[in-house]
């Protein structure tokens, strides 16, 4: 069996392992697609790893897209052009470097039928996505691209630093066709674009929930391509659809990159068809039922007893947010509330972002989280919500006080909490689910709710 797979640094969200599954099987393929995780210490040794475990071929995803180019054998003429890596082929025993982004990005462009020649585009973030979109851009006949990054004058010097290695950059720059802005220059100069590219990581992650750029700006566009493709719907794209301007997800540009690196390791070309229906199929695989369940309510109220068993009932994960915020931080809950509660939901929030990326998993919240709006938001976008509406009475009597800090203070304070939140819970959740009686006959009203 040939083996194959991705290098970088966090992979638990990445599809690829998905879309080369279906590619071995269409192509009736022996071959398997991993994941490997490395630091940036061990970067060097990376492609003598691979040999030695008789890898065939590899895609390179963030931070290493550049990073990796010093180890390498050669680069493909694509790779140079674009000064960034995002295939590795094994080729009579040395590593070439390819590019299959740029590629990617051209077919999400015709694929959702946008047009760029002749027109004024702005590219978000200088990293290894953005230089491949410059090449995707130029071949497709830009009129003016506007590269927007976080440091405009070192960019500036290190793109005029490597034209010298790439004529297409040189007589760009020269010609003013690729110019390079400040977020602060875009903020004000309120320029109108044909398309916006979101080539930075803002809106996916921990940048979750975050737009890199203002509605101001986005007044001015008349399409949106955020390159993410996790959540479907970023912060960007919502913004854009607010103000009735198209949008794009990266999962286009996945798919199409991903079946072109295995043209390359294949041999083979891309066919452009079966790109569009295995597109369509991990569309459909991430419909609505696949979303986190997240279960809100008062602490005691039996969200992770029914979530545990719920998780069990769909074959899906259980996550306790308490605890995933504790491995999140290093601390635990009472020692990050000594320092505050609002530190204590700093951590929460971050935990809120991340677990919403997840698939099929249900999330026993703490009774809190609903406290922060922007937490509602990230769970209503990207999962499903329910209350588990307990009686009082029965909390008081199981509910171990020693390890709720905000219960430790009074025995009223359950009461209060409850005054607090009710209204709280019951704006955020899709459905309020009564826990009383067994917690069978709870599970399937839980269940049965589920499939409406
Ligand atoms: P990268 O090499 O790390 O570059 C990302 C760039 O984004 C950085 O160079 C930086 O540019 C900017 N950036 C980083 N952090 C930022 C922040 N906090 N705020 C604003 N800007 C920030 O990563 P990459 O490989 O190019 O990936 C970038 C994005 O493209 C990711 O979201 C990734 O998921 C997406 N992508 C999608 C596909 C696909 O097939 N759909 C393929 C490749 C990449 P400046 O320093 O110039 O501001």
């Amino acid at each position: 069996m040939k083996q194959y797979g991705l290098i970088g640094r966090r992979l638990d969200h990445s599809r690829s392992p998905e879309i080369h599954r279906h590619f071995f099987d269409h192509y009736g393929i022996e071959g398997c697609y991993g994941l490997f995780e490395i630091e940036p210490t061990n970067l060097a040794e990376l492609p003598h790893a691979l040999a030695l475990l008789g890898v065939a071929g590899a895609n390179v995803t963030i931070p290493y897209k550049e990073a990796i180019i010093p180890f390498l054998d050669r680069l493909s003429p694509t790779a140079q052009a674009i000064g960034a890596v995002n295939t590795l082929v094994c080729s009579g025993g040395k590593w070439v470097g390819d590019n299959t982004d740029a590629y990617g990005f051209s077919a999400l462009l015709k694929h959702h039928g946008i047009e760029v020649e002749a027109q004024r585009v702005c590219l978000l973030g200088s990293g290894g996505a953005s230089k491949a979109i410059e090449v995707a851009l130029m071949e497709a006949g830009v009129g003016e691209l506007i590269l927007v990054t976080r440091q405009a004058e070192e960019t500036r010097r290190k793109y005029e630093a490597a034209a010298s290695e790439k004529p297409w950059l040189a007589q760009a720059l020269a010609q003013d066709r690729l110019q390079i802005w400040s977020y602060e220059t875009l903020e004000t100069r309120k320029t109108p674009f044909r398309l916006l590219i979101n080539a930075t990581p803002v809106g996916m992650g921990s940048l979750s929930g975050q737009s890199p750029v203002g509605e101001g700006v986005l007044a001015g566009c008349e399409a949106v391509v955020d390159t993410i493709y996790n959540p479907r719907e970023t912060r960007l794209m919502a913004q854009a659809r607010s103000l009735g301007i198209p949008t794009a997800g990266g999962l286009y540009m996945l798919v199409a990159q991903a079946i072109a690196s295995q043209g390359l390791w294949q041999a083979m070309e891309a066919d452009p068809r079966w790109i569009d229906q295995l597109h369509q199929r991990l569309l459909r695989g991430d419909s609505a039922k696949d979303r986190p369940i997240f279960l809100i309510g008062l602490p005691g109220s039996g969200k992770s007893t029914l979530g545990k068993a719920l998780a069990q009932a769909l074959g899906w994960s259980f996550e306790d947010m308490d605890n995933y915020v504790e491995q999140l931080s290093g601390s635990t809950i009472p020692a990050l509330f000594e320092q505050g509660e609002a530190y204590f939901r700093d951590w929460e929030s971050q935990a809120c972002l991340e677990l919403a990326q997840r698939r099929k998993t249900v999330v026993a919240c703490g009774g809190g989280v609903v406290l922060r709006q922007k937490n509602v938001q990230v769970m209503v976008d990207q999962g499903r919500i329910l209350w588990i509406d307990r009686p009082l009475e029965a909390i008081r009597q199981d509910i171990d006080r020693s390890t709720r800090p905000l219960l430790q203070k009074d025995s009223e304070a359950l009461t209060r909490l409850d005054q607090e939140r009710r209204a709280l819970y019951a704006e955020a959740a899709a459905m309020r689910i009564p826990n009383e009686g067994t917690q069978g006959r709870v599970l399937t009203e839980i269940l049965e709710a589920l499939a409406h």
